[in-house]
């Protein structure tokens, strides 16, 4: 916990919650055994016009697929997807594992399985392609690392400021150490910021078990602060995900590749604004999908997830072994703390958001 003097003193606010590995129901609720055809889907929406994906299984390139959710749901319903890599990935196996989301069971694989694969539906015109997928279901625990910059004036006014600091199959570094050691700094930086004196409380949270589902954040909305919501005390939350890998122009403002509602333009834009204000540029991510600032936006808390993206709007080696350090490019975190700060300190000051015309 975080003194308003800037000290330190403990970080104890450590709060667990049990939860189960498949806590979207259903999908992963026993073994999965599928058998069915494969079909593969270009990275093309435009060839995918009479392809019928009904109750088959559907191959496609992971980070394509991730940025058109709903082209894909709005050609069928398949009974599982198989995502590969595509090109120099570093850091992935042969097969990644099983994984469970929104859209269903899926099964990763790199590109040369993918290939393979490819190869053996060609050459069988039945093409009936057979997999079968373990999952382990049982209790797990995590918890949500809370520290706590009280407010001066107004303590019961709330900012969350957070990122997920669990990882998949590999060290994390991007995915979210990046996040995680972001809102450390920040929490740091405000708190021994002398002439800072926040009038609300600004609460940095480390959210457990955001790959399981964004467990941890959704613990953290709809059980911790779920009140102080209600009460109409949270001003708004800002999440890192992903933001210390790219090129120099990918800093990024929400992710509007969500279904429309999902995500929330007018927070996006305000933080725009900071950044540019600051000299920053940055876009919108058009890609990307869900990460611990949803369960705010589903209770209608104002809401952004601030990323980084390369060229090609990816987010680099994430959910590899090749998610190290390496990859992780410092200044990145310090843009994104820089703005993340300065819109903090706005929202501080304000106590509301939108904040009142006039008062920032
Ligand atoms: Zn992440």
């Amino acid at each position: 916990m975080y003194d308003s003097d800037g000290d330190l003193d403990t970080v104890n606010d450590c709060t667990s919650f049990e939860f189960y590995e498949d806590f979207l129901p259903g999908l992963n609720s026993e073994d999965i055994d599928v058998t069915a055809d494969l079909v593969y889907l270009p990275p093309d929406v435009d060839e995918w016009e009479n392809i019928i994906i009904d109750d088959k299984v559907i191959l496609i390139d992971i980070f394509y697929a991730w940025a058109h959710q709903e082209d894909i749901l709005a050609l069928g319903n398949p009974k599982a997807r198989i995502y590969h890599f595509s090109g120099d990935y570093s850091g992935v196996t042969d097969y990644m594992g099983t994984w469970y989301s929104w859209s269903g069971t899926f099964l990763v694989i790199k590109e040369s399985v993918a290939e393979d694969l490819m190869q053996l539906e060609e050459s069988n015109p039945a093409g009936i392609v057979q997999i079968s997928l373990d999952t382990y279901v049982g209790p797990l625990t995590s918890r949500n690392v809370i520290g706590s910059l009280p407010g001066t004036t107004n303590p019961e006014k709330k900012l969350v400021i957070g990122a997920h600091y669990d990882s998949v199959w590999g060290f994390g570094a991007n995915d979210n150490a990046a996040g995680t050691a972001t809102v450390m700094e920040i929490a740091q930086t405000l708190a021994q910021t002398a002439r800072f004196q926040s009038p609300v409380t600004i609460e940095f949270v480390a959210f457990g078990a955001e790959e399981k589902g964004l467990v941890g954040s959704f613990t953290y909305v709809f059980e911790h602060i779920i009140d102080e919501i209600l009460a109409g005390n949270v001003i708004a939350a800002i999440n890192f995900d992903v933001n210390g890998y790219g090129m120099s122009t990918g800093l990024r403002i929400g992710c509007h590749a969500r279904w429309p509602g999902h995500y929330d333009p007018v927070f996006d834009e305000y933080m725009k604004e900071v950044a540019h204000s600051i000299d920053y540029d940055f876009a919108t991510w058009t890609g990307g999908g869900y990460s611990d600032d949803f369960p705010f936006i589903i209770a209608e808390v104002p809401a952004t997830c601030i990323v980084w993206v390369d060229e090609a709007e990816w987010v680099g080696p994430l959910h590899s072994t090749g998610d190290t350090k390496e990859t992780v490019e410092p200044e990145y975190l310090g843009i994104c703390a820089e703005v993340t700060a300065a819109g903090a300190m706005r929202l501080a000051n304000a106590g509301e958001f939108p904040p009142p015309n006039g008062e920032e």
